[in-house]
């Protein structure tokens, strides 16, 4: 698969531009950023070998882009792969790598322990071969480690349930196949987790066993399956354009989700199960199930958060502690909403969208 000219990024911000005001240089340089992003995005995409075929990465993403690839299908939206989806952690994530690697390796011994960096290893499981490219191996430790760049919110999770994520686990254990495949053993994985912002990490440890290599083969073999028999019907793994960045970057976004879909834009989501009457009733039936969960869900939080609420803050126990946010002022609208009465003043108003409310089907229309 190529791209043409036209979908390499412009070069954005060349040119003689008049920068006679503040706002005229932060519209300017914050386009900037956009096209430096763009192009970057475009350039490492662009160095990729086979950007449409099922890496190691693929294996744990999404099972329906994952048959589509290794079907070697045609991309519906190739021009996705390439672009900037207004998400440049990825990006930044790229560059973190490539700035710390090389010291991670030299601290831990270099050429002397047999530390390697970005190493390419090939996955075979018949008739398919999967390649992917590992960040570090530890010859003398059997280590190998992998660096996942991520956010606040991810690590925090990762903090609490001291285990990688699923996808995570079945990508870095693939290249510890690989390495087995290849005749020497890891004895180690570490996925080091890297909060992107602050720079706090957490490195995740387990051993490589056959346990976990059966679960790598199993998941290619279900991808192998869907592959062999119809890949356009293996299931949907993310929640579709607009409600998922996986989608919104897919190269088979329009193939899975029909002509209408848009990067960015929910609405073909409507298409998951028909509009027979069982496939709506299931819809509002998860649409209900899932609002009593959450609800549920805020119930026992608010439980557990009166449990420590009166501990002193920043008094670890165990992992955690707390600290609550710095009380500050702020607008009180219904106050001012008062005082515009008060004075005689219109208020202004705006159009506020109704909720969504799901009732049984026998319940009278409310008028509205
Ligand atoms: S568009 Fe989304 S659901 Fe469909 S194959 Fe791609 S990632 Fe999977």
């Amino acid at each position: 698969m190529t791209v043409d000219a036209q979908t390499a990024p412009a070069q954005a911000g060349a040119g003689a531009v008049d920068l006679d005001s503040a706002a005229q240089v932060r519209a300017h340089i914050s386009m900037a950023f956009d096209a430096a992003f763009t192009a970057a995005t475009f350039d490492g995409q662009m160095a990729r070998e086979d950007l449409f075929g099922l890496t190691m990465s693929g294996i744990g993403g999404c099972i329906r882009a994952a048959a589509y690839a290794l079907a070697g299908a045609e991309p519906s939206d190739p021009e996705l792969a390439y672009a900037y989806q207004g998400y440049p952690q990825a990006l930044l994530g790229t560059w973190q790598h490539a700035g710390l690697l090389p010291w991670l390796a030299q601290v831990l011994g270099g050429d002397a322990e047999g530390v390697a960096i970005e190493q390419r290893v090939q996955l075979r499981v018949h008739p398919d071969v999967i390649t992917g490219a590992l960040d570090l191996w530890w010859a003398r430790q059997r280590l190998l480690l992998d660096l996942k760049t991520v956010g606040e919110h991810k690590l925090s999770t990762v903090y609490r349930q001291r285990w990688p994520f699923h996808p995570h686990r079945l990508q870095v254990a693939g290249y510890a196949l690989a390495k087995h495949q290849a005749g020497t053993t890891p004895r180690w994985i570490v996925w080091a987790y890297l909060d992107r912002a602050s720079g706090d990490k957490i490195p995740v440890v387990e051993e490589f066993t056959p346990t976990l290599a059966g679960i790598v083969l199993e998941r290619i073999g279900e991808v192998q399956w869907w592959r062999d028999h119809d890949p356009d019907q293996a299931p949907r793994e993310e929640r579709g354009p607009g409600l998922s960045l996986a989608c919104d970057g897919c190269a088979w976004l329009r193939r899975c989700w029909g002509d209408d879909a848009v990067p960015g834009s929910a609405g073909p989501q409507t298409a998951v199960y028909g509009a027979t009457d069982e496939a709506v009733d299931y819809a509002y039936n998860e649409y209900k199930r899932l609002g009593k969960v959450a609800s549920d869900a805020e119930k026992e939080r608010e439980f557990w958060r009166v449990v420590f609420e009166r501990r002193p803050e920043w008094t670890p126990a165990g992992r955690w502690q707390h600290y609550t946010g710095r009380t500050r002022e702020e607008d009180d609208p219904w106050a001012a909403l008062k005082v515009l009465r008060a004075l005689g003043f219109a208020v202004p108003q705006r159009t506020k969208k109704g909720s969504l409310y799901v009732v049984p089907a026998t319940r009278h229309r409310p008028k509205k």
